[in-house]
């Protein structure tokens, strides 16, 4: 905390910051107007990147910020689900002992804290990214069914806008992904993503902060918000992601703490 600031601060009713990013902060390698500048003035919060993303590792988030404008954050404060799914595994079983199935970024978030063992799986982790197929479908089938491994889910998106190949596409989310695992062993898995609650659990450990104590600020009502709510997050929409300025909410949320149609709004609402 900048104690120099601390007098001239406007006083608000939450102590720390969790925020989206994609929709939030940029929109792929472009700055959301007024994101640098609203960044700027919660240095002094304590605050943490949460994604729903589990393809890339914090360290690579963290250079894709810097690169584009921002204050390149510590990576411990970059909470992607790959993260999150591994420090939640940990918890579960120390040394824990995974299958996995998804891009580079996941098995090394796995590999911070657990072992890849395609014979002695506990967990059978599904994410984003590629490396589903015949033979990756049938190692974790046999996992699950023969051996009681326990099936989990990085993120419930049943897709992501994303650059693929060069050019804008839709690609299958983890939520698409873990389906075929879901039908061939008729498990359920445990998901760790927005709008579930263990990727906002192990945020507000890293922030050792209590849920009400915190603001949550997304662009999507259906994941970030309604997610966050259902802990007692306070929380924050910005209509530049997903959601356009005057778009109804679904009908099975209330309405978030600020609805804005931007940061600069936020920050004027805010009083930063
Ligand atoms: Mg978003």
């Amino acid at each position: 905390m900048n104690q120099n600031n601390c007098l001239s601060q406007a006083i608000l009713p939450f102590s720390a910051i969790l925020l989206d990013m994609d929709g939030v902060l940029f929109h792929g390698m472009n700055p959301i107007d007024g994101a640098i500048d609203f960044m700027r003035s919660i240095e002094h919060i304590p605050h943490v990147f949460v994604t729903n993303n589990p393809v890339r590792l914090p360290e690579s988030v963290a250079d894709k910020l810097a690169e584009i404008g921002f204050k390149r954050p510590d990576e411990k404060h970059i909470i992607t689900s790959g993260e999150a799914t591994a420090a939640w595994l940990a918890q579960q079983k120390p040394d824990f002992r995974f299958f996995a199935i998804g891009a580079g970024g996941l098995h090394q978030s796995l590999q911070k804290y657990g072992y890849e063992d395609k014979d002695n799986a506990d967990y059978v982790v599904v994410g984003e990214g590629e490396g589903l197929d015949y033979a990756s479908l049938t190692t974790a089938i046999n996992l699950i069914i023969k051996q009681g491994a326990q099936l989990i889910c990085t993120n419930p998106d049943t897709s992501v806008d994303a650059f693929y190949r060069g050019k804008h596409a839709i690609l299958p989310g983890a939520g698409a992904l873990v389906a075929p695992l879901v039908i061939a062993t008729g498990k359920q898995p445990v998901t760790i993503g927005k709008p579930r609650p263990l990727l906002y659990e192990i945020a507000l450990q890293e922030l050792q902060a209590q849920a009400d104590t915190c603001l949550m600020i997304g662009d999507r009502p259906d994941t970030d918000i309604l997610g966050a709510q259902q802990l007692g997050i306070q929380t924050a929409l910005v209509r530049t992601g997903r959601f356009a300025p005057g778009e109804k909410l679904p009908d099975n949320m209330s309405a978030p703490d600020w609805d804005v149609d931007n940061l600069i709004q936020l920050r004027k609402s805010l009083g930063l």
